[in-house]
């Protein structure tokens, strides 16, 4: 099967063509193009029934539009989320999309760990200051993560290994799902409480739900003075759970202690890319990065060798099913 991969960077080629030579009988075509998907870059995949997909790919009504009029059946995506699909126009053009329904989620998890540690103990800053020479300690000041309380919004797979690894520091965990893990209230250190006590009760918020209308800044103004002050706030799921403009506000008047962003809403505009020499016009994503205590990463959580390797599998594996007229399993309905 001729699959067009869009956003490709080399580890993407590297993974996605260890995983289709893995194939018995079944190796796919992979043609290999740098540019993201959007209406300007479609005709690019003219005459490729699959088109492979990342997380800034936009998937919109006019781009799928030009893609199904093109001869694509198949949109595989090599993500988890698919807020950046519009499903409705998918059903109405004929279309399928497939996804990556899981990949080590250890790798999230665990990156959302270590950037609450890096925060508190200011291992960001320290980095800096011991390459200049200066060894002086003030400003690096943290606290036990012992003891505290720990709050998860999203309690799925990402969400249920991140308390575990809490608890792990003696935190207590309260969660917040409307659909309840019972995974997740098997620890004794965790259990669920209303959003609002979250707010309220929690040291550290970490954000592991998806992106839908209901979640769409869940933290907002009104979220924020809910919180105790000097919270650490970590968003590794998508960038518009957060209202960055309510959060700035927030970090200025110190009711947020911390900030750690691996995903921001305007990333599509700067994410993935080497923009070192470019002069970045957004002015909010720019403001972000003057505060000592906010730390951004572009988008990396997922980025371990275990997590490119399940990604690339499933992916390769869904065009297969697709390519042999199996069930689609991973179909986004
Ligand atoms: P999952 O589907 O296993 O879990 C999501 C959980 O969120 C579910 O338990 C669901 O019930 C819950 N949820 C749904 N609506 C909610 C709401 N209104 N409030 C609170 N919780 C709600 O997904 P996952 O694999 O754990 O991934 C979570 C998110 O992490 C993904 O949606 C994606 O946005 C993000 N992600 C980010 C990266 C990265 O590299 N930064 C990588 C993978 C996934």
């Amino acid at each position: 099967m001729k699959v067009a991969v869009f956003s490709t960077k080399p580890y993407d080629r590297q993974f996605l063509e260890t995983a289709n030579d893995a194939v018995q009988d079944c190796c796919h075509q992979l043609s290999f193009f740098e540019a993201r998907l959007d209406v300007a870059t479609a005709p690019l995949a003219a005459g490729f029934p699959v088109v492979c997909v990342f997380v800034n790919d936009n998937l919109d009504a006019p781009t799928l539009k030009i893609l199904a009029e093109q001869g694509t059946r198949l949109i595989a995506l090599r993500c988890t989320g698919f807020n950046n699909v519009d499903r409705q126009a998918v059903r109405d053009l004929g279309l399928k999309v497939v996804r990556v329904t899981a990949y080590s989620p250890y790798s999230v998890a665990e990156f959302a760990l270590g950037m609450i540690l890096s925060l508190n103990r200011k291992i960001h800053r320290a980095y800096n200051r011991t390459r200049e020479g200066n060894f002086a300690l003030d400003g690096l000041l943290g606290f036990d993560l012992h003891g505290r309380t720990i709050g998860v919004i999203g309690t799925g797979k990402i969400g249920l290994i991140f308390a575990n690894l809490m608890t792990a520091f003696g935190c207590q965990v309260l969660g917040y799902d409307p659909y309840p893990n019972p995974e997740f209230t098997k620890n004794p250190l965790c259990r669920y409480v209303p959003l609002a006590e979250l707010f309220a009760q929690a040291d550290v918020i970490s954000l592991h739900c998806p992106l839908s209308p209901e979640t769409r800044y869940i933290i907002n103004a009104q979220a924020i003075e809910k919180m105790k002050p000097g919270v650490i706030l970590i968003n590794t799921s998508r960038g518009a759970l957060i209202d960055t403009g309510a959060v700035i506000v927030g970090l200025k008047s110190q009711t947020i202690g911390a900030l750690g962003l691996d995903v921001y809403e305007q990333e599509a505009e700067l994410f993935f890319e080497d923009l070192s020499n470019e002069i970045i016009q957004d002015d909010t994503f720019e403001r972000l990065l003057t505060f000592p205590n906010v730390l951004v990463t572009g988008h990396q959580a997922f980025f371990t060798e275990d997590a490119l390797g399940d990604i690339a599998a499933t992916t390769i594996a869904n065009i297969t099913n697709f390519a042999t007229n199996q069930p689609l399993t991973n179909q986004v309905s």
